[in-house]
């Protein structure tokens, strides 16, 4: 039997159980009908329309519904009610569907009433190709190369494979900075700073003010990403600026939000390059290769230390500076230039030991980080001295884990009033890197399409 027969017959037998029934197809001209990019391009195409089905109240016979390629190329049909709606409305939500896809005409979604009748609006579709004439006349008369419209129609549809991937990406490694962020916000209690509870030796913040700054701050995550995506340039030390830049107006409205409290310009920083470097790894990698996100961090900070600290002078602009004028210190700079060292060597084993996030295994690498990071918060409320034996009280309550242990870091912390929020960032940091290697082996970036 034809292909095409056997569609038609498959109407029919909905239609003698008294169903309407709906179908996708799409337009391709020539032989063979499908493809990879094709059948990719099916599949987003029938995602959306599933969901736009379940929007407008349509209610499709998920068990009977038929998804195949044949000789007539890619299809879907299945059997559907629809209470509150005439099939000339329903009609409607098809050709609106079609309308506003941006490739909507290289898309057939058909309307089958309850005798297995086509039912059509009597609107003719424009030719894709040429969009001058009909395109049922371009066909009657082979206006066009049937080569010429199919790698017009491959191209297209592969561009729009390729830019709603990024956009699924960027959205779920978006969502993963997000959560990381907060986890680091809620953890609680932590030492010196601000939790859910305390606003540790903070006396201008409080929870709130970080969920207010992080609200304020997130939804730029997203454009740091996909400025890594479409960054060509070999040289990477020239994406910095292109970072500073978003970043710049992330602390615009962080201080917008705070009143004008300083409360995550560290993981502004530390946050910005890793989300754009996340973006340049995933234009070129399916999946979240940690050397090569190390690699790409390392050469967007390329001198970083040099350029920036080096031939500083009195008076410095920013705490990071002055604390290097006073002691040689290299902060966050330090950190980024290092490829994140410190949360790679000390955070992040800690939290591979766990198969799932929780507070003592978060807690346990907050101090690992702080046992092992020259915090310059610290720092720039105290000295050296109270720096070391800080990192000393960590790592004392790292290696003999116990709530003793710990309470002494945190009587530390308030008896010196200092606030390790530099290894708070890296706490961060590790989280999303921790989310990101887990959903990649749990779920797959591959399979995010
Ligand atoms: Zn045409």
């Amino acid at each position: 039997m034809e292909a095409r027969d056997q569609r038609a017959l498959l109407k029919n037998e909905i239609a003698k159980r008294g169903l309407c029934s709906l179908s996708l197809s799409l337009n391709v001209p020539g032989f063979p009908k499908s493809n990879s990019t094709v059948k990719a391009f099916f599949s987003s195409c029938l995602r959306d329309l599933k969901y736009t089905l379940k929007a407008s109240c349509i209610d499709i016979k998920a068990d009977k519904a038929i998804e195949d390629c044949d000789r007539t190329g890619d299809f879907f049909i299945v059997p559907f009610t629809a209470v509150h709606l005439s099939l000339t409305g329903i009609k409607q939500i098809f050709e609106d569907f079609e309308e506003k896809h941006p490739l909507g005409r290289f898309i057939d979604v058909d309307l089958n009433d309850r005798q297995g009748n086509s039912v059509s609006s009597g609107k003719s579709k424009l030719c894709f190709f040429c969009r001058e004439k009909p395109a049922i006349e371009c066909r009657r008369e082979n206006a066009h190369d049937f080569d010429a419209l199919r790698s017009y129609m491959f191209s297209e549809m592969a561009v729009y494979c390729l830019k709603q991937k990024e956009e699924l990406i960027s959205k779920k490694i978006s969502s993963l900075a997000l959560k990381a962020i907060l986890a680091e916000i809620s953890l609680t209690p932590k030492p010196g700073l601000v939790d859910k509870f305390s606003c540790g030796s903070h006396a201008d913040m409080n929870y709130q003010t970080f969920l207010n700054s992080t609200a304020a701050i997130a939804p730029l995550f997203g454009e740091l990403i996909h400025e890594g995506f479409i960054f060509t340039r070999d040289d990477l030390t020239r994406a910095l600026p292109v970072i500073r830049n978003i970043g710049l107006r992330m602390e615009a409205s962080m201080y917008k939000a705070t009143q004008n409290v300083n409360t995550q310009k560290g993981i502004i920083f530390l946050m910005g390059i890793s989300l754009f470097a996340c973006g340049k790894l995933f234009s070129q990698n399916d999946y979240f290769a940690i050397e090569e996100f190390r690699a790409i961090i390392k050469s967007i900070c390329k001198d970083l230390v040099s350029k920036e600290l080096g031939g500083l002078t009195h008076p410095a602009k920013s705490h990071g500076e002055n604390i290097f004028l006073k002691y040689g210190y290299l902060g966050a700079r330090g950190e980024a230039e290092s490829g994140f060292s410190v949360v790679f060597d000390y955070g992040l084993p800690q939290l591979m030991a766990t198969a799932e996030l929780n507070d003592e295994a978060m807690t346990r690498c907050l101090l690992a980080l702080a046992a092992n990071n020259d915090d310059t918060n610290i720092l720039y409320r105290s000295n050296p001295e109270v720096l070391n034996r800080f990192k000393g009280f960590c790592d004392k309550a790292l290696k003999n884990f116990n709530e003793a242990n710990y309470s002494e870091v945190i009587d530390f912390c308030k008896n010196e009033n200092i606030s390790p929020g530099g290894s708070a960032d890296l706490l961060a940091v590790t989280i999303f890197v921790w989310l990101m290697i887990n959903f990649d082996q749990q779920t797959g970036f591959t399979h995010i399409f």
